[in-house]
């Protein structure tokens, strides 16, 4: 096996890098929503109604996005990375360079998908 360690730590800070932009992100939309609120007409309002809809759809991508996260950094640290939840098997790295969230293996999360 190649050096784990040395990849889940990489891994673990690529996660942590992502977190931070992310956590600033989101404070910076929050902090807009609330400063440009004025409304001028129905279409305005139409517009801005279906503006903060999209916002709030991305926001929960991004939230989602960021419990993930938060999840695979308590995993790292408890040492249970890169293990399947399901099989205990090592997950791939090739799949966790691509999916570094991924609990599981691919055909764990295979069988998990199909349910
Ligand atoms: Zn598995």
């Amino acid at each position: 096996m190649k050096d784990r360690a040395k990849f889940v730590a990489d891994i673990r800070q690529t996660l942590l890098n992502r977190k931070q932009e992310m956590d600033e992100a989101l404070s910076k939309q929050s902090h807009e929503k609330l400063t440009d609120g004025v409304v001028q007409d129905s279409a305005d309002e139409a517009l801005s109604l279906s503006m903060e809809k999209l916002q709030n759809s991305l926001q929960q991508t991004e939230i989602e996005e960021l419990r993930l996260m938060e999840e695979a950094l308590v995993r790292i640290d408890s040492g249970e990375y890169g293990v399947c939840l399901d099989c205990s098997e090592p997950i791939a790295e090739k799949r966790l360079e691509h999916f570094p969230f991924a609990a599981r293996c691919i055909v764990c999360q295979e069988g998990v998908e199909q349910k």
